[in-house]
């Protein structure tokens, strides 16, 4: 069982689902669903739908560059069949995924993280430039509440940068899992040293 992924929206197509298209030079284009064919025909841009992963990826919503993306990938190399490296493989592959979307998750919440400072530090910014909107018109001592209101804010970025600090310690703790990969030499090969 293969199972392919949608030319438009990269998700994956199992058996029985979608269509295909082959151009007349012999390349061929799958689709998940009719929306995404649809789409195809209308000569649209994956990358400028925003529900596609092509999408994503381009804005830097995902994870692009990883050693764990060199994993699948199509090999065009007959293997011998070998109970042992069947069992080896399977293995591997349930780890690479743990892997995978460890790091993938790990990546979209360190984005979300910076979001939520920048909306904080954007609020603060506001508060500042515009107290005087806030201020009841004939409160007395103007100048103290301002100067509270900087010692106020100078102590919340005092704290988000010291979280910040700490979650960099904790980065520099952590260590990414290493991946051993083991070239085994195919049957050619090993003929051809033996000659
Ligand atoms: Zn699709």
């Amino acid at each position: 069982m293969r199972l392919e992924k949608c030319y438009f929206c990269s998700s994956t197509i199992w058996p029985g689902h979608g269509i295909q298209f082959v151009r007349n030079d012999c390349k061929v284009f799958r689709f998940c669903r009719s929306k995404c064919h649809h789409a195809f025909k209308k000569k649209w841009n994956p990358r400028k739908s925003r529900w596609t992963k092509a999408h994503r990826k381009f804005t830097g919503k995902e994870l692009t560059t990883d050693s764990i993306f060199e994993f699948e990938k199509r090999r065009n190399e007959p293997v011998k069949y070998n109970r042992e490296l069947w069992q080896n493989t399977l293995k591997a592959m349930e780890k690479v995924d743990e892997i995978r979307t460890k790091r993938q998750s790990h990546y979209v919440m360190k984005r979300l993280r910076q979001g939520t400072l920048d909306r904080k530090a954007a609020d603060m910014r506001e508060v500042r430039d515009y107290i005087h909107l806030i201020r009841a018109p004939n409160a007395t001592k103007p100048m103290e509440e301002i100067e509270l209101v900087q010692k106020a804010m100078a102590k919340r970025t005092a704290l988000v940068d010291e979280k910040s600090e700490t979650t960099k310690k904790l980065f520099k703790r952590r260590k990414p899992p290493t991946i051993k990969v083991i070239l085994i030499p195919s049957d050619a090969e090993i003929l051809a040293e033996e000659v």
